[in-house]
């Protein structure tokens, strides 16, 4: 098998250690994992593996072709959008069950039957869930966990406590046997918001959405190869739309990854590539599948050779003008997913 010139290195310890954080953060709560996404782009098969082996006991995909994808992992899985009709067949193999959000959505899972299912509930989001005023059509239903979702968790802002507060008013009038409001940064809100049962994603995979989580560990790391050396004579560009002039020669390694692996544009001029200790500056433009480093600080360093990218999500994020949570969803198939730990 070829193998790729370019990897994403992926740290199993670091995100067992992020999970087990995030779950002593959570108290006496339990603590899920979002998964969706492909687990955040890190490959949902290999994360759940691992935090199902740490003690991970609850996760939630999006939709029901991603809980198809790690229905042989047997694990206990929520499917955030609910069903659709098309979802039927699937949600009758049982391998996961719904959280069901609208009133067609339970009307529905009625029909067919019920059995557990889940149910978001809207306190303030306007995204997806049932309104507060629509409880009395759960009656009948077999509720595993009432959810709801904070809208600005990672800022510090009166509408958490609003939706904190409207959500603890709903203890005890559904039958849910647990209840679960807190995302990654809803966690460091405090223990007001864990209730039973918290659901973090961004944060096991290394993003750190509040200074609360400064603990968190970088999970991912891309690598790609170096194809060739050059030295660049002082005042000639490099790349598209020679945005960037060499004030004197200047040796550079050209790297196969691009914004088409999700090392977006916007890291042009301000990303860089670390090697031994030291950070390379990124030269010029991100092209689809190359970019350029300045490597006058690693004379060593030639085709054929290895370069991890400057990934620490909170400064990647800064510097490309992408969220963290674009900076993990978006890297792409073409990289070999390589996992230690
Ligand atoms: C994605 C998602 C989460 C996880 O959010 P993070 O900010 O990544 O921790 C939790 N709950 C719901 C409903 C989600 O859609």
């Amino acid at each position: 098998m070829t193998r790729a010139p370019l990897r994403l290195r992926l740290d199993g310890d670091a995100l067992v250690h992020n999970w087990r954080h995030l779950d002593a953060m959570s108290g006496a709560a339990a603590c899920g994992a979002a998964i969706k996404a492909d687990g955040y782009g890190l490959g949902a098969l290999a994360v759940a593996t691992r935090l199902a082996a740490a003690g991970c006991r609850d996760f939630f995909v999006a939709s029901w072709a991603e809980a198809e994808a790690i229905a042989p992992l047997r694990l206990s899985v929520s499917v955030l959008h609910g069903l659709r009709g098309e979802d039927m067949e699937l949600a009758g193999w049982g391998i996961a069950r719904p959280v069901l959000n609208s009133a067609a959505q339970v009307a529905r899972w009625k029909a067919a039957g019920g059995g557990a299912c889940d149910v978001m509930i809207d306190t303030g989001m306007n995204r997806l869930g049932l309104s507060v005023d629509e409880l009395y059509l759960l009656e009948g239903l077999e509720i595993g966990t009432l959810l709801s979702h904070l809208a600005c968790a990672d800022e510090d802002v009166a509408m958490n406590e609003a939706q904190r507060a409207a959500f603890a008013a709903l203890a005890g009038r559904t039958g849910a046997k647990r209840l679960s409001l807190a995302n990654s940064a809803g966690i460091a809100l405090g223990p007001d918001y864990a209730f039973d049962l918290t659901r973090p994603g961004l944060a096991l995979y290394g993003g750190v959405p509040r200074g609360e989580l400064a603990a968190i560990r970088q999970v991912v790391t891309p690598e790609a190869q170096v194809l060739q050396r050059r030295t660049v004579p002082a005042g000639r560009s490099i790349g598209y739309n020679a945005i960037w002039t060499a004030p004197a020669a200047t040796e550079v390694a050209i790297l196969n990854i691009g914004y088409a692996d999700g090392y977006f544009r916007g890291f042009s001029n301000t990303g860089g590539a670390l090697h031994q200790g030291r950070r390379l500056p990124l030269l010029g433009r991100v092209s689809m599948d190359l970019v350029a480093i300045d490597v006058g600080a690693a004379p060593d360093l030639g085709e054929g050779d290895w370069l991890a990218l400057d990934y620490a999500l909170p400064q990647a994020a800064a510097q490309s003008g992408m969220s963290q949570y674009e900076l993990l969803t978006s890297l792409g198939h073409r990289f070999d997913r390589v996992w230690s730990g």
